[in-house]
């Protein structure tokens, strides 16, 4: 009768709804065959990277660090450094002793970068940072004294020297004029000047990879890859000279700094992009860049997710098809609340309750299940991409080696890494997958951009010291 019928159709929207979402999850999900396409892709970057006829066309940029060896353990001393470009800008003493005794101690004080300074000016960019500085050396007690620095800068640098490095572009949502093209060493000991107030000696300019995998290899003499997945992503890792062709020498290795966020900027990933990446691409700061960046890091995870609800929201298909206010804002989804609403020990109607705490009041249980689908469906993309990505340079170290199996660890650091409670095993997994005749370990750093930056300027001065003498 008219009732069944009623039934029948209301089932058949049901059916044709549920599709609808899974034909559009569908398209966040990616094969085994696509990953290893995306890993062929990597490594055909990376040679491009670091061949001087290809590097400037190429998107993976493959910069030289100047950082040639990792810590042997005789390096000592007090040290300043500074952390800049991730979640927190931070100012640290480390004290790192050698010998017997042999450790690192550290010292901390987290420091705000307001918004509008991450996009004003160079100049005051830079005066607050060193405004920090003076206020860290007051408040540890030690106001004139002047220390050796290392600097961690969390960006794109062309660096010709360790304690030099011109900043390519900004990247992550800092915008500061006057600074691209300008060597941040300099753009640093200018503000220093400026305030006529102490003199510092800055030894290293160090990216957040380089610091990880130092910090890393402190510890485990097998860390040769340093990985970062926090509200950006990039990787580094130890090449042999005689590729690093920007650089003259053919004897050792170098640290390379592969700026692989920037991979996909030339269309190496429009066949695995959604309307989806392209919308958070296009509302970025930096639209057209860093395109792997904005499919894997904390920065723009939360914005994919938002944007599908957004789409599924129009289409009538979840938040029963109320597009509310706090859903076309951007920005809502931060990496803390993706990690909660995944985590596998919250019930549902927890999900509900940070739904609620976003502002998105109307939602359903079954909201809240769809919810936690797309998070899921997200990030599984990016920890995947991220292995693909690994892949990539696990297998080119094995083969720069003539090996048929290779041990490595790789050093990690980052907030989506550390937070979100599937990211690892997914990338470990993939990476597993597809590099099998790699054994690699990953290896979670404990304040490792910091801490590196601080070993990099304790292995310099060794070396310079011994120069001396
Ligand atoms: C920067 C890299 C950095 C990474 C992780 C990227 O946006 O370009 O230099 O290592 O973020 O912080
Ligand atoms: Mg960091």
């Amino acid at each position: 009768g008219k009732g069944a019928a009623m039934v029948t159709a209301v089932a058949h929207r049901l059916a044709t709804q549920q599709a609808e979402r899974q034909r559009v999850l569908d398209e966040l999900r990616l094969s085994r065959e696509q990953l290893l396409e995306v890993k062929r892709r990597m490594e055909e970057q990376m040679s491009h990277g670091l061949a001087k006829e290809t590097h400037p066309r190429a998107s993976v940029k493959m910069l030289p660090t100047y950082v040639r060896s990792t810590p042997d353990g005789t390096e000592r001393g007090d040290f300043l450094a500074l952390d800049l470009g991730g979640t927190n800008f931070r100012v640290l003493l480390v004290r790192v002793r050698s010998g017997k005794r042999r450790s690192v101690e550290m010292h901390n004080k987290i420091y705000v970068i307001p918004q509008d300074l991450m996009q004003g000016t160079g100049e005051e960019l830079f005066d607050h940072i060193v405004s920090c500085i003076a206020d860290f050396m007051e408040y540890m007690g030690m106001k004139g004294l002047s220390l050796p620095l290392g600097f961690t800068f969390s960006f794109p640098c062309q660096q010709n020297k360790l304690d030099q490095g011109i900043l390519l572009k900004w990247t992550k949502g800092f915008k500061a004029s006057g600074c691209e093209g300008e060597d941040v060493v300099g753009l640093l000991k200018d503000a220093i000047h400026r305030r006529e107030e102490f003199d510092l000696d800055v030894v290293a300019l160090v990216n957040d990879t380089v610091g990880t995998m130092m910090t890393c290899g402190y510890e485990d003499p097998l860390c040769e890859v340093g990985l970062i997945v926090g509200t950006g992503t990039n990787a580094c890792y130890m090449e042999e000279m005689p590729n690093v062709e920007l650089v003259e020498g053919d004897e050792g290795r170098m640290c390379i700094n592969m700026e692989w966020g920037a991979f996909g900027d030339q269309g190496e990933l429009d066949d695995f992009c959604t309307q989806f990446d392209r919308v958070v691409d296009k509302h970025s700061t930096n639209p057209g860049k860093q395109r792997y960046e904005k499919m894997i890091s904390g920065m723009y995870l939360g914005e994919v997710v938002r944007n599908v609800l957004l789409d599924f929201t129009s289409k009538g298909l979840m938040f029963r098809g109320k597009l509310s206010e706090r859903l076309k804002t951007r920005g809502i989804f931060e990496t803390r609340f993706l990690s909660q609403i995944e985590s596998d020990r919250l019930a549902l109607r927890q999900v509900r309750s940070i739904l609620q705490h976003l502002g998105l009041t109307s939602s359903t249980c079954e909201d809240s299940i769809l919810v936690k689908e797309v998070c899921s469906v997200v990030s599984r993309r990016a920890a995947q991409l991220c292995g693909a990505g690994l892949a990539a340079v696990v297998d080119r170290i094995r083969q720069n080696r003539n090996l048929t199996h290779l041990r490595i660890t790789v050093g990690v650091d980052g907030t989506l890494y550390k937070l979100h409670p599937h990211f690892s095993t997914i990338m470990g997994n993939t990476v597993r997958d597809l590099a099998p005749q790699c054994d690699v370990t990953l290896l979670q750093s404990e304040d490792g951009s910091g801490k590196g930056a601080a070993l990099i300027t304790a292995v310099a001065c060794r070396i310079r010291d011994a120069g001396q003498h």
